[in-house]
């Protein structure tokens, strides 16, 4: 039995967007016996533009709130590496460390299904109540500036007469996303474009030699941007582009093109393509970096996940960060209301150590990847990277170590780490 929304009840929090960092607070919460009403615009299951890889950080979140094996029931595709394409084409692959627990680094599937698992565990949750086609456009504070409450559209109640509905929570957790509306209400700055990604992606059927790796192309004609070859099972893959939205505007030509270019023209990728099949639209949103540092909480609110501008900056991976800042938020709710008993919404103060989560555990690799994202702008030492990578283990054995820890990517910046990519041995 689903929860009724009720307006005359003080929710311990209200959830705003029911994505990964949403539906990870909700859950997290619901299982401390914390009431919640969580509330999405969509009617699920939803369409969600992504690349559609899940991470090894995605899959830890995802175990721990006992969703792996409604994921695994899907078709999806098995992820052990990447394969780096340079600008003068040289190819180099290497691969991730296996997941915690298991026997791949990570997975590929539509979202679509991926937030269907976690919105279907949400609204059987007996302390959720889950609304969809609910769109939040206001927020409530109260005669002390504190934010108590929201305001939205209530898509549901009748599809010709849909009706304005106030709910009320000790905290509101905006997790609606990159265009977030609770973060434009709290007057809080978009991420610039020098900060954002535009990114597009299509599904494709039939593309020769897809294997159990990511792909990533730094080409001609894309540069400074990228393309990626996700393959998500059953013969399908997720094809893309990610550029940074100030380059983007720099350029005279719809990013479409730019993919379809690459797709029907550039060498080694367009005879893989002969044959296949593209299947629904390119679809196009954007992708809010973490090395934009936003403000992701106060007084009686918090921002996670892409609201928060959260996502990895080099990789433009952001579930993770989404699932693990949806826990963080949770957690700090949670402790918040027990030294807080009652029904005030909950101060600035004491929702401050979800900032300082945030800044401890996802900021560092947040900083490092930001340094990787610039580096790969360079043609000239990606050609040298990807190209030394390819012949010499010592190098590729640094590339592996510092996609996997923060103090090799630290290294970026040191004239000797450039040396010792030059010297022969
Ligand atoms: C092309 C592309 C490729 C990407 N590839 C990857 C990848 O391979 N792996 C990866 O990990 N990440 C990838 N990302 C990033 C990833 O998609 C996001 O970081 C992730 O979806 C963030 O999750 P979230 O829960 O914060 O927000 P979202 O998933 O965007 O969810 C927000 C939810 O809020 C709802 N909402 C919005 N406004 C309102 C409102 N006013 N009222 C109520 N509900 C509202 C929406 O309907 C939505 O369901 C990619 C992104 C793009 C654009």
């Amino acid at each position: 039995m689903e929860n009724m929304p009720s307006e005359e009840i003080i929710y311990d929090a209200i959830v705003v967007g029911a994505g990964p960092a949403g539906c990870s607070c909700a859950l997290f919460l619901a299982r401390a016996n914390r009431t919640v009403l969580i509330a999405d615009k969509a009617l699920f299951p939803r369409e969600k533009v992504c690349g559609d890889a899940v991470s090894g950080k995605s899959i830890g979140v995802l175990r721990e709130l006992g969703l792996l094996g409604e994921i695994e029931k899907n078709t999806h595709g098995v992820i052990n590496g990447t394969k780096f394409v340079s600008p003068n084409g040289k190819e180099v692959t290497v691969p991730f460390p296996k997941a915690t627990g298991m026997d791949c680094a990570g997975y590929t599937l539509p979202r679509k299904q991926t937030d269907l698992a976690l919105f279907d565990a949400v609204r059987h949750e007996p302390h959720i109540t889950a609304m969809q086609k609910f769109a939040v456009e206001e927020i409530i504070k109260d005669d002390r500036g504190r934010v108590c409450g929201i305001i939205g559209t209530d898509g549901m109640s009748s599809e010709n007469t849909p009706e304005k509905k106030t709910f009320h929570a000790r905290a509101i957790v905006g997790t609606d996303g990159s265009g977030s509306v609770v973060s434009r209400k709290l007057g809080l700055p978009s991420p610039t474009p020098e900060h954002t990604y535009m990114a597009i992606r299509g599904y494709w059927r039939g593309i020769k030699e897809l294997t159990d790796n990511i792909e990533l192309f730094f080409i001609d004609g894309v540069l400074p941007g990228y393309v990626w070859i996700f393959p998500i099972g059953g013969g399908a893959a997720n094809v893309g582009l990610g550029i940074l939205l100030s380059d983007m505007k720099k350029r005279n030509e719809h990013p479409n093109r730019i993919l379809m270019n690459v797709v029907n023209s550039y060498p080694s990728i367009s005879r893989r393509f002969a044959g296949a099949v593209m299947e629904g639209q390119i679809g196009a949103w954007t992708i809010p970096n973490g090395s934009f540092r936003k403000q992701n909480s106060g007084e009686g609110w918090l921002l996670s996940g892409d609201a928060a501008s959260l996502v990895d900056p080099f990789s433009g991976e952001g579930v993770g960060n989404a699932l693990v800042s949806g826990k963080y938020a949770a957690q700090t709710i949670q402790d918040a209301i027990a030294a807080t008993p009652g029904s005030e919404p909950l101060s600035a103060e004491s929702l401050m150590p979800y900032t300082k989560m945030v800044d401890d555990y996802l900021r560092p690799e947040m900083e490092q990847s930001y340094k990787l994202q610039q580096l790969s702008r360079h043609k000239f030492l990606l050609n040298l990277l990807i190209g030394k990578a390819a012949t010499k283990p010592k190098v590729r054995q640094k590339i592996i170590d510092m996609l996997a820890s923060d103090e090799e990517k630290k290294k970026v910046e040191s004239p000797w780490f450039y040396l010792d990519v030059l010297l022969p041995w």
